[in-house]
């Protein structure tokens, strides 16, 4: 299965934010961000003339890289959006929203995005009582994801109550840490998507 295997702080840099893709290490003085907020390599500190269209490509490029999507798979995600009812923009939030891999994070039972997919593909997790692997998997309303008991135990998966406890859980969804348990309660809509985006500029890139 293709993946990025460029360095994560390094996307950070190219797209002149933090995109969170390291878990606890994003909220130390270690964020290479932080410590050097210019894009990577000889030329990242240069000024540039920014085109429209490269300002839409970054935005999308952010996007991608915040939920770990590549371009084959992002661009059926905005086929898929444009084709149902509503606002293009906010369907395809939606759609990356409800990832099981995104689902697993949010619920703050991994400490990254990265980390719920790897999480998932080994098996960890069951979606309404069985089990799966599948991070791209969309869920639905009343689903529920759990850890069952014989993984409880693991590392990240243990400290799950803590993390929860200080990242909080969106409103769209209902997260038991005593239980290991999460519930979608409701779809995501765009107010529940805090990270700044703005997704009329990736619409208006693949609608040329
Ligand atoms: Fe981005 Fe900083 Fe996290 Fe690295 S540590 S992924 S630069 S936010």
């Amino acid at each position: 299965m293709a993946k990025y295997t460029e360095a994560k702080c390094r996307m950070c840099r190219r797209e002149g934010t933090k995109l969170f893709l390291k878990g606890d290490r994003c909220f130390t003085d270690k964020c290479a961000y932080d410590r050097r907020p210019y894009a990577p390599g000889q030329h990242g500190r240069a000024r540039k003339k920014v085109s429209e269209y490269a300002v839409q490509l970054r935005e999308k490029q952010k996007v991608r890289r915040v939920y770990g999507i590549l371009e084959r798979q992002f661009r059926g995600y905005f086929v898929k959006a444009d084709m149902a009812k509503g606002v293009t923009g906010a369907n395809l939030l939606s759609y990356l929203e409800r990832r099981l891999d995104n689902v697993v994070y949010r619920l703050g039972f991994a400490n990254s995005r990265n980390q719920a997919r790897q999480l998932v593909r080994h098996g960890i997790f069951t979606l309404n009582g069985r089990k799966v692997t599948i991070p791209s998997l969309q869920v639905r309303v009343g689903d529920t994801v759990e850890i069952p008991e014989k993984s409880r135990k693991i590392p990240v998966l243990a400290e799950a109550q803590e993390v929860i406890a200080r990242r909080g859980c969106p409103t769209w969804l209902e997260v038991d840490g005593a239980a290991f348990k999460g519930t979608v309660k409701a779809l995501p809509q765009r107010e529940d998507i805090q990270f700044p985006i703005n997704e009329h500029m990736i619409v208006e890139l693949y609608s040329k």
